[in-house]
């Protein structure tokens, strides 16, 4: 049997939301045997996402904090994850509490999404896949394979325009990234898969709340020597995801006034 892949999803609501988790389910729905994490920033169901995976034909469950609309799977499940307390808080609690570039984007909803995965898979395969990135389908192809951990390039991260592993002779023998930061894994959040046993094995790592250093924390906990690491992707040489940005839209979005609108379209 192919090894089921996770893909765990941070998101969080903004006007540009159901647009960005349509076109990544669009993608997934080219992909068999997976299983779409949505991990919403928020402490309680927003309408627009649970309507949005009402008829979303892509396998997942809906993880908030605590409260989960699980379907295919499950069909109702709790899991029982809470915020840590510093960063409790209302939707998008990441933005909320944190002000400009200096807050950890999604951390809080990988780690319920890595939480979910302990409790619910013995195998298969994880991969975090922000709801604004683009994804070629066939980067699914090749992290299916993944043993321990594998790593490819990401397009359009910083202004080298791509990060990727450095491969000589079919191994990574180093990274080519426009932030290395002393960094032991300077790669994206995008860029690289780790095999569910190796995680479990590897005792289950979470991610850090620390901005830039999520990804290299995460790697590190997961005690894996780069040589080991598996290049995919032609060892390294085709880009199939790229860390693409929105464009927030207009502030000014307004709804209609609604005692204009009854029993119209509005
Ligand atoms: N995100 C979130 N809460 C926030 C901000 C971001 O859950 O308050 C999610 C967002 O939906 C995305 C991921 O975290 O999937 C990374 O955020 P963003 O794309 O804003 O970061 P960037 O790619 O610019 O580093
Ligand atoms: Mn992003």
């Amino acid at each position: 049997a192919t090894p089921k892949i996770y893909v765990i999803t941070p998101t969080y609501r903004r006007p540009e939301q159901v647009a960005e988790l349509t076109r990544l389910a669009q993608t997934l729905m080219l992909v068999p045997n997976l299983h779409w994490l949505v991990v919403e920033d928020a402490v309680a169901p927003t309408r627009r996402v649970l309507s949005f995976l009402d008829t979303c034909s892509v396998p997942h469950t809906y993880l908030l904090e605590f409260v989960v609309a699980n379907k295919p799977l499950i069909n109702k499940c709790y899991v029982p994850y809470r915020q840590p307390p510093s960063l409790a808080g209302r939707q998008g609690m990441a933005s909320r509490r944190y002000k400009g570039a200096n807050k950890p984007r999604g951390v809080s909803n990988r780690n319920a999404g890595l939480k979910w995965l302990k409790g619910h898979a013995k195998e298969g395969i994880i991969y975090f896949a922000d709801d604004d990135n683009t994804y070629d389908y066939r980067i699914f192809q090749e992290i299916r394979e993944t043993k321990q951990v594998s790593m490819f390039p990401v397009g359009l991260v910083t202004r080298l325009g791509v990060s990727s592993p450095i491969v000589s002779g079919g191994k990574i023998i180093g990274f080519y990234d426009g932030w290395i930061a002393g960094r032991k894994f300077p790669v994206d959040m995008a860029g690289f898969a780790v095999n569910v046993k190796f995680y479990l094995k590897k005792n289950a790592p979470l991610m850090p709340y620390n901005v830039g250093f999520e990804e290299d924390g995460f790697l590190k906990a997961l005690k894996i020597k780069p040589e080991e690491i598996e290049p995919l992707a032609d060892n390294c040489t085709k880009i199939l995801v790229w860390h693409t940005r929105t464009v927030k839209s207009l502030p000014a979005l307004k709804m209609p006034d609604s005692d204009k609108v009854t029993k119209t379209n509005l």
